[in-house]
């Protein structure tokens, strides 16, 4: 029987046995609407309770209520960006500063936002895809509402220095979000230590269920009305609660949590043997800083060839893997992540991302050296642009 390999974990991850044991009561016994009076409403209430509470102690909130549950990454980048906006622009505060390869729902928001007025400027990150906190400092004005850097990058995994980061916006009184994402469940978060004023958060990305997400608001911000109606997570996103997704949620990420020193310890391993015997193919390139970075990312680069026919060779050989994140893929522009640290278009366009997570053994290291660099070299021999890369290097 073939082997299966599962390498995508940052595009999604598989939900947990535990959290979805916890879920189960929730459909058909435990339906009651959290916001009911009665007993079986009561019981959900306590649900969505416990785990807010929860989430809150695994990313060291000072309380459940900085706590507000969302339907997932992008919904909270957008509440946080487009909120922090809503509130610069009462100040007659219009300009925001990110970062050059933040994910669509950060870039697309601000690209919202500019069709409304606002200046946004897109710090670089530079070949190891890093920040630097003195070219924060140097873009802040008096204007600037907003800053908002990710946490990790989904593609290349690189960790940006978000405390620093963090302490510039404020000492020029500047808000300052991050997109969490990537990070949270996978290495370890205080929000009191990084002294962020917001964080986004994505249950799917640390095996929780789909459509569940969170975003952390520390106390003092009074973020704008996300959606009118009920009163629910305190009147500012209304809506009947997910109970469900979320007791999933709070589950997954205090199981994620609870087991990370030894689980990246292992990741940390399998990625680096990765790395290193992916280097031995000629012409290749590992993108993204090699210490700062996610301990289950692996994102190379191999001249000559495309990402998209390597992506379909390793489906065949039962190996799922990206060449990017899931939102670009399907178009054939090269990832703006990979342009972002300099890549040339025709290198960007080789590019393999491979994610593991727990579920990942070595054996699934073993397999898939056995497959890629054989595959590459296939698909160079039937490649007119790696026939011109190796006759100019003669
Ligand atoms: C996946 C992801 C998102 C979007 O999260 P959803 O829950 O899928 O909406 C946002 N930012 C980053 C960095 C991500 O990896």
């Amino acid at each position: 029987m073939q082997r299966i390999v599962y390498a995508d974990n940052a595009a999604t991850t598989r939900l947990s046995e535990k959290a979805f044991e916890a879920m189960k009561p929730y459909f058909c016994e435990y339906f009651g609407n959290a916001s009911s009076l009665y007993k079986l409403g009561g019981q959900s209430q306590k649900a969505v309770d416990n785990a807010r509470m929860l989430i809150a102690q695994c990313i060291n909130a000072p309380q459940p209520n900085n706590i507000y549950f969302t339907s997932g990454g992008s919904e909270s980048d957008n509440w946080a960006i487009k909120g922090a906006a809503e509130l610069g622009e009462r100040k007659g505060k219009k300009h925001i500063i990110s970062s050059k390869f933040e994910h669509h729902a950060v870039l697309h928001t601000l690209e919202y936002l500019e069709k409304h007025g606002f200046e946004v400027t897109l710090l670089d990150v530079h070949e190891n895809g890093l920040v630097r906190p003195d070219e924060l400092e140097k873009a802040i004005r008096d204007d600037t509402a907003l800053v908002t850097i990710m946490f990790a990058n989904n593609e290349i995994g690189t960790i940006q220095p978000i405390k620093e980061l963090a302490e510039i916006a404020h000492r020029h009184n500047v808000v300052f979000h991050t997109d969490a994402v990537q990070a949270v469940g996978t290495v370890p978060i205080d929000v009191q230590d990084l002294g962020v004023d917001m964080l986004s958060m994505s249950s799917h990305k640390f095996h929780g269920p789909k459509g569940m997400g969170a975003l952390y608001v520390r106390k003092g911000i009074r973020l704008p009305n996300l959606i009118h109606g009920g009163g629910q997570e305190r009147g500012l996103r209304a809506g009947t609660e997910n109970t469900a997704g979320i007791v999933g949620m709070s589950i997954a990420l205090k199981e994620s949590v609870e087991n990370m020193a030894e689980r990246n310890a292992r990741l940390e391993k399998m990625r680096d043997r990765l790395i290193e015997e992916l280097l031995k193919i000629e012409r290749s390139r590992i993108n993204g800083d090699r210490i700062n970075r996610l301990p289950g990312n692996v994102n190379m680069c191999f001249e000559g060839i495309e990402g998209e026919s390597l992506l379909l060779m390793l489906d065949l050989q039962g190996i799922s893997a990206s060449s990017g994140s899931a939102c670009t893929s399907g178009s054939l522009d090269p990832s703006h992540v990979l342009l972002s640290i300099g890549l040339p278009h025709e290198i960007a366009h080789g590019s393999l991302r491979l994610t593991f997570s727990d579920e990942n053994n070595e054996e699934d290291i073993d397999y898939i050296l056995s497959k890629v660099p054989q595959i590459v070299e296939r698909l160079r021999k039937m490649s007119p642009l790696w026939e011109k890369i190796v006759k100019e290097s003669k």
